[in-house]
């Protein structure tokens, strides 16, 4: 059986066809910068770990998904010869808001709410949308489409942490609270560090930091989310490649007027020009700043200061809010691969009793997963590679099941 998944970005879309039958990723890649005149297509096989990479004018997601779909029924790779030999389509999609607490069949009601919540992330929601339109016209309607959101993971946090201190009439009016992102990775590397540590998550406190471009960190009591940095939208919580993390908001309205900026102006500053790239002045790419660090460069060394020192506040902050904890894990880009944060970040946690193994640590990189604690640390810490492509999958392929039953 096989999958197809799709993930929609503003400007991107990855995607993986998976055999289900032993999980194995048939072809996977991504489509970049969606709509610019540097378009290009990564992709790899199962054959061939070579990454192949081709320049092409890419306008729109509709090109994107044209060239996945000629990709993907390339007669030479011969994964697939008919539109039937695909058994179901998983989308990522980002919001799910207050409606989706799991992983939704795609009908006419639960397009009608993705959309109605393009308000809340309107670029990736409309993307998401746009795709399952275009698997629609090629696939036709009768094929199972998945949706699983970011923000379900989230869907039963308690009021206490999801609620913020305006007036309520603005939760009630515009549903302002926060949603948590990146739920699908939580998820996905709690499951997995539960079964590193043969544990039944039920008796788990774990905090999981998903450091990437993107950067979350979620408190998970026995196996649900019960609080996460981000918030209503991806740009709270600690400072990003990109994006700025928790400011005082009234940073916000000042910077607006003293530089009489529009709103959309000044969201575009939080988001793409400040984190990393903002202090730094070099790069919202953790790999540049370690080379800028090296170089003693002020402004890379405190960027990394502020996201190490920003990230062990949370630690602390959530192992408070959870009275424990068990195990920490670190994932995504520089979760899994930039060690010297780990090491910092543990050091500075000796106090709960945190001790790893700095030569293990080292070893953690390049998907190499395990743990990095040694054996007096009282808290378990874990580097384990996330996998939201492969969670999508099994989410997808739930739904199909239910619907085979139903039949
Ligand atoms: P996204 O949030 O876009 O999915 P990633 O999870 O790929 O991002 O993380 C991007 C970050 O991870 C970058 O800052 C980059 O420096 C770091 N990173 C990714 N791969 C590596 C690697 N192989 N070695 C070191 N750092 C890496």
């Amino acid at each position: 059986m096989k999958v197809l998944l799709l993930n929609a970005g503003s400007s991107s879309l990855k995607f993986e066809l998976m055999e289900m039958k032993n999980e194995k990723v048939l072809i996977k890649g991504v489509c970049e910068k969606i709509g610019s005149e540097q378009s290009f297509v990564k992709w790899q096989t199962c054959e061939d770990n070579n990454v192949k990479e081709k320049d092409i004018e890419l306008k729109s997601h509709r090109d994107a998904f044209y060239f996945i779909k000629n990709l993907i029924f390339d007669e030479a790779l011969g994964y697939l010869k008919n539109p039937g030999d695909i058994s179901a389509i998983g989308h990522r999609v980002v919001h799910g808001g207050k409606y989706f607490k799991s992983a939704q069949p795609i009908d006419d009601e639960v397009l009608r709410d993705i959309q109605e919540l393009t308000e809340l992330a309107p670029l990736h929601n409309q993307a998401s949308l746009d795709v399952i339109f275009l698997c629609c016209e090629f696939f036709g309607r009768g094929i199972l489409q998945v949706a699983v959101f970011d923000t379900s993971f989230y869907f039963n946090m308690p009021p206490k942490s999801y609620m913020y201190g305006i007036p309520y009439k603005y939760y009630e009016k515009y549903g302002i609270r926060k949603y948590g992102f990146h739920g699908t990775s939580h998820n996905f590397v709690s499951q997995e560090c539960a079964k590193m540590l043969n544990r039944n998550l039920q008796d788990l406190k774990i905090i999981s930091c998903h450091l990437g471009n993107g950067c979350s960190i979620t408190a998970i009591d026995k196996g649900k989310a019960i609080d996460t940095s981000m918030g209503f939208t991806p740009l709270d919580g600690i400072i990003m490649g990109t994006r700025c993390g928790s400011l005082d908001s009234s940073v916000v309205t000042f910077i607006e007027e003293k530089e009489s900026l529009l709103p959309k102006e000044v969201n575009e500053i939080l988001n793409r020009e400040s984190g990393l790239l903002g202090i730094s002045g070099i790069s919202n790419d953790d790999r540049e700043i370690i080379k800028a660090i090296e170089k003693g460069n002020k402004r890379a060394i405190l960027a990394h200061e502020m996201m190490d020192y920003q990230i062990i506040k949370y630690i602390g902050a959530y192992s408070a809010a959870m009275n424990g904890l068990d195990a920490l894990i670190f994932t995504a880009g520089i979760g899994e691969n930039q060690w010297v944060h780990r090491e910092t970040v543990c050091e500075n946690l000796s106090f709960m009793g945190i001790r790893i193994d700095k030569g293990v640590n080292k070893e953690k990189i390049l998907g190499k997963t395990g743990e990095i604690s040694d054996k007096e640390s009282k808290i378990r810490v874990f580097v384990i590679a996330t996998n939201e492509e492969l969670m999508i999958a099994r989410e997808t392929v739930k739904c199909l099941r239910i619907k085979e039953q139903g039949e």
